[in-house]
């Protein structure tokens, strides 16, 4: 019998490993801490419980990043997505789902499965020795949040995110805009333009934060409490403070000059700046903000050169527990100062339930994988696991790391093809059709026992 695999936390990201695992014949026990202990936002004591929302996003896999990452899961005989195919609702082109059968029917799934056993207990300490994932999302409890922080240090794990809006570059009209650091810093070219400016003038400042004022904003869930930060403050309370708040802070105009109008000095800057190696997303610095998503989208479109804007992900601040994980996570989702722990799902800086399967689904497999004595290497970084997976443990910018829906901006971009909107369904047909043939032959690659089925 292979030596057991213990999976702290049952949610989307723990369930799925365990399944992933088990199925592969490796003993599973997984340590979930409800019902005994409750966090505010879940309600029940079942696996995989769906907090919030009960929709897994768009499942058009042609078009679509996180359509791509459900057909991946499937062809990988995923439990969540199986259930959730199983208790599906109509709406359209997205999976939305039946959230309490749902849950209930990948609890009795695990606990029919004669590789696993659920054991109802928080862990507060981190294990000393044997195989372990860590999977105990957002909500993280205390007692175990500090036994991680005081060994990534406080500065590697974070207790809320405060992500700003994210946009492909590609969507941005550089005959607006122009790249330069302030007072042009920097030691090599570079560094000089490391900066993407947006400039404004009266008229357009004024509007912006007329709109800001106005928009709708996203209350905190009830129990969910928020300590803005000074340094993390949502653009909308900056405004609030006083009209010239933003002004003086994130859109100061100063030290800047538009190449386009080098006679005319802007009255703002917003900035915007590179969020991976690949070049392809750049997000808006120092504008994390709590407006609602529809509002977000016509309120920074406001901004000259984002007119036109796509945004890969939108702007938040959430009560979240989340990794450094390009400066913690090897690429095999393990903790470099601690090699027999992996980490999945939300608390590896990913956002979203899909995405956090996802990762549970890779770290089950890498740990079966290494328990059975045949390591597998991670999947290649064309596929939309492989996108995620490398952007968190390194193609992301470990400084201003925030968490990451998945998104055609994670991908390397197939050559030859037409850029900008009007290329962009032919594009994303190459990408989901690269992605697949590249999963398709990383999974060949996996042992499964092919008598389990869901
Ligand atoms: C208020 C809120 C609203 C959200 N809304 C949405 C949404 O609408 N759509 C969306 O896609 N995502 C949403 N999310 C994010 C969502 O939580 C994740 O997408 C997803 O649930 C993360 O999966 P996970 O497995 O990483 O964590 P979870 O699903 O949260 O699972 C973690 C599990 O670990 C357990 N646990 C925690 N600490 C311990 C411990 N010390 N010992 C044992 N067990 C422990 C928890 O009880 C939980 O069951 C929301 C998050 C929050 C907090």
């Amino acid at each position: 019998m292979a030596e057991t695999l213990h999976i702290i936390g049952g949610g989307m990201a723990g369930s799925e490993a365990a399944w992933q695992a088990a199925n592969i014949g490796v003993p599973v026990v997984i340590h979930e801490m409800r019902p005994k202990v409750e966090t505010f936002a879940h309600r029940t004591g079942d696996l995989a419980e769906m907090v919030c929302s009960n929709s897994f996003r768009s499942d058009d896999d042609e078009q679509n990043a996180v359509g791509l990452l459900h057909w991946e899961m499937r062809a990988a005989g995923g439990l969540i997505m199986a259930m959730a195919d199983q208790h599906r609702l109509p709406a359209g082109g997205a999976l939305a789902v039946d959230r309490d059968p749902f849950a209930a029917s990948v609890t009795a799934a695990l606990k029919d499965h004669p590789l696993v056993r659920i054991e109802y207990d928080e862990i507060t300490e981190l294990p000393a020795d044997g195989h372990w994932i860590i999977a105990t999302g957002p909500l993280t409890s205390e007692g175990l949040g500090n036994a991680i922080a005081a060994e990534t240090g406080k500065d590697a794990l974070a207790f809320f995110d405060a992500i700003a809006p994210i946009i492909y570059h590609d969507s941005i009209d550089m005959s607006r805009a122009w790249m330069q650091s302030r007072y042009d810093k920097g030691e090599t070219e570079e560094e000089r333009t490391a900066y993407l400016n947006c400039p404004m003038d009266r008229d357009q400042y004024e509007a912006f934060i007329d709109a800001l004022l106005a928009a709708d904003k996203t209350e905190f869930h009830e129990g969910e409490t928020a300590t803005y930060f000074d340094g993390c403050l949502p653009i909308e309370v900056m405004a609030e403070r006083g009209r010239e708040t933003l002004r003086f802070g994130p859109m100061k105009p100063v030290g800047l000059t538009n190449p386009h109008a080098p006679d005319v000095k802007p009255y703002a800057v917003v900035q915007l700046r590179r969020d991976n190696a690949l070049g392809t997303l750049y997000n808006i610095v120092g504008f994390q903000t709590k407006m609602k998503y529809g509002a977000q989208t016509s309120v920074l479109k406001m901004i000259p050169g984002l007119e036109n804007a796509q945004f890969a992900r939108l702007g938040g601040i959430h009560r979240n527990t989340f990794l450094n994980s390009p400066t913690l996570l090897d690429d095999q989702m393990r903790l470099r100062s601690r090699s027999h722990i992996r980490f999945a799902g939300q608390i590896t800086g990913v956002e979203g339930y899909v995405e956090s399967a996802a990762m549970g689904l890779l770290a089950g497999r890498l740990a079966a994988a290494e328990i059975l004595g045949q390591p597998l290497q991670g999947p290649p970084q064309d596929t939309a696991m492989g996108a995620l997976i490398h952007h968190i443990t390194g193609g992301a910018e470990a400084k201003t790391f925030q968490p990451m829906n998945v998104n055609f901006g994670l991908f390397r971009p197939v050559e030859g093809l037409k850029g900008g909107r009007r290329g962009r369904k032919d594009r994303y047909k190459a990408y989901t059709d690269r992605a697949k043939t590249a999963w398709s032959d990383w999974l060949s690659r996996c042992t499964l026992d092919e008598n389990q089925t869901v």
